[in-house]
């Protein structure tokens, strides 16, 4: 029997239609896959309208790091350009706090234009940088950049830090073992550090500066870890000006590992860490602390740096604002013999009674006198009478320090009454508190400072003090 030509013909057209149908099939649900994983990528975001225009443009990018996607996001639209890498992760809370961080910027870039009459006046750019730590943790570093007007450009810094196992968000808290005292030797030292490289420091707005470094916990949540070292970031123009760009401190972890919590410690080790800033002996050793109030003092001042040199002792000078630019070159030689300088106000008020700007005025004066002499800020402070304004120390980055041996010399001013005194009282870790601004002071201290010596005292700033506590 022979077949009808025809049905030859249908059979053919037939799967040749079928093939047809097939290949736009999968063109299409290959389309759709796409599509949609670009969706979830910024997926609610995308909800909302003004986020969401045809002229969006999802691509996926290499990526070096395992469990971790990158996509780039560009619009085409005229009227809202913008460029943006974000990541997509395996972790859901992760991903949710990234959409909600770009959906932010976006929207407030997109109100930006509108508000301009939808005149393109700026152009958003977020970019990505990744680093991986230990194999377990992973720093996502969002830079995001925002043209202005033409030659004006913010900069501003997010970072995620996370254990890619468990997938938990790690802050300054968790960093540092949540012990605040972790936190303040850290403050304490990114504050000094920020003002150490050349260029830096003659742009830092000191006050600013000492605000944003406050031993406060979620002033630190913007960090990294990076080729073993911790980097923190700070937005540009904030802390200083914009010709620094967006300014970062980056601290060896090694040099931390002692305030780190255990599981992000360096397994490299130093002997030069964060707590022992000078020596690292004798953990029976007797230290005091010598501090001089009120000065710098003309003749006096030196006659004590003479003799502290005698005795190779260290020591601590709160120093006086007001005094501080009439004795310029006695400032120097303060800081030439290696003491530290404090912060004794600018003309010795009781703070209780100032308002807080007052207060902090007092502080900042005295800290910039000091600095314009030396190219040193103070690393302490120390209220007069001991008279603490809560709210000004609390807004302050020094550390606070008093005394506890009182030897009364500004009212004894008698030589021979200064040693009784410290005999009496003096123990470990002592914080004696003398004034650089009597004749009397300085006489009597050779005799304070042999007694002390044959004790087996060592004489330390009050920095070291507190560090070996
Ligand atoms: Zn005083």
């Amino acid at each position: 029997m022979k077949r009808n030509p025809w049905i030859d013909v249908l059979l053919v057209s037939a799967i040749f239609t079928l093939i047809v149908l097939i290949g736009l099939f999968t063109f299409i649900s290959g389309d759709s896959k796409f599509q949609k994983s670009s969706v979830s990528a910024s997926s609610p975001p995308l909800e909302s309208e003004e986020i969401a225009t045809d002229q969006t443009l999802a691509v996926q990018m290499p990526s070096d790091y395992k469990g971790i996607q990158i996509y780039k996001e560009i619009s085409n639209d005229p009227s809202i350009p913008y460029t943006v890498l974000y990541p997509i992760t395996e972790i859901k809370k992760i991903n949710e706090e990234i959409t909600q961080y770009i959906n932010q910027a976006k929207e407030q870039y997109i109100t930006a234009v509108r508000l301009n009459n939808n005149k393109v006046i700026s152009d958003l750019d977020i970019n990505l940088n990744i680093y991986e730590y230990k194999n377990i943790y992973y720093s996502l570093v969002f830079t995001k950049k925002q043209a202005i007007d033409g030659d004006h450009q913010d900069v501003s810094i997010q970072t995620f830090f996370f254990n890619k196992e468990t997938g938990e968000i790690i802050d300054s808290l968790t960093l540092l073992n949540h012990e605040i005292h972790n936190l303040e030797k850290l403050s304490k030292y990114v504050y000094q550090k920020m003002l150490e490289p050349e260029g830096y420091k003659e742009n830092v707005d000191i006050e600013k500066w000492g605000k944003a470094t406050h031993p406060k916990w979620d002033l630190y949540n913007r960090f990294a870890v990076q080729n073993n070292s911790l980097v923190l970031y700070y937005d540009k123009g904030k802390v200083a000006n914009d010709e620094i760009g967006a300014p970062t401190v980056t601290i060896p972890l090694s040099f931390i590992n002692p305030i780190l919590a255990p599981e992000f410690q360096s397994e490299t080790k130093s002997d030069m860490t964060i707590i022992t800033p000078v020596k690292n002996e004798n953990p029976n050793a007797k230290r005091v602390a010598l501090t001089f109030d009120d000065g710098p003092h003309e003749t006096v001042t030196n006659q004590i740096l003479t003799t502290l040199d005698k005795y190779h002792a260290k020591a601590t000078f709160f120093m006086v604002g007001n005094r501080v630019e009439r004795n310029a070159s006695i400032v120097k030689e303060v800081v030439a013999h290696g003491h530290e300088i404090g912060n004794h106000t600018w003309n010795h008020p009781d703070l209780k009674k100032l308002s807080l700007d007052d207060a902090l005025a007092q502080y900042h004066s005295t800290n910039n006198a000091i600095y314009n002499i030396t190219g040193y800020y103070p690393t302490v402070f120390r209220p007069p009478y001991g008279s603490k304004n809560q709210e000004m120390t609390d807004e302050i980055s020094l550390p606070t320090v008093l005394w506890t041996v009182d030897t009364l010399d500004w009212k004894y001013k008698n030589s021979s009454k200064l040693l009784p005194v410290i005999q009496n009282r003096v123990k470990n870790n002592s914080i004696i508190l003398m004034h650089d601004i009597h004749q009397s002071t300085a006489n009597g201290l050779d005799g304070v400072l042999a007694y002390l010596q044959q004790q087996g005292y060592e004489f330390v700033t009050v920095s070291e003090l507190l560090a070996y506590q």
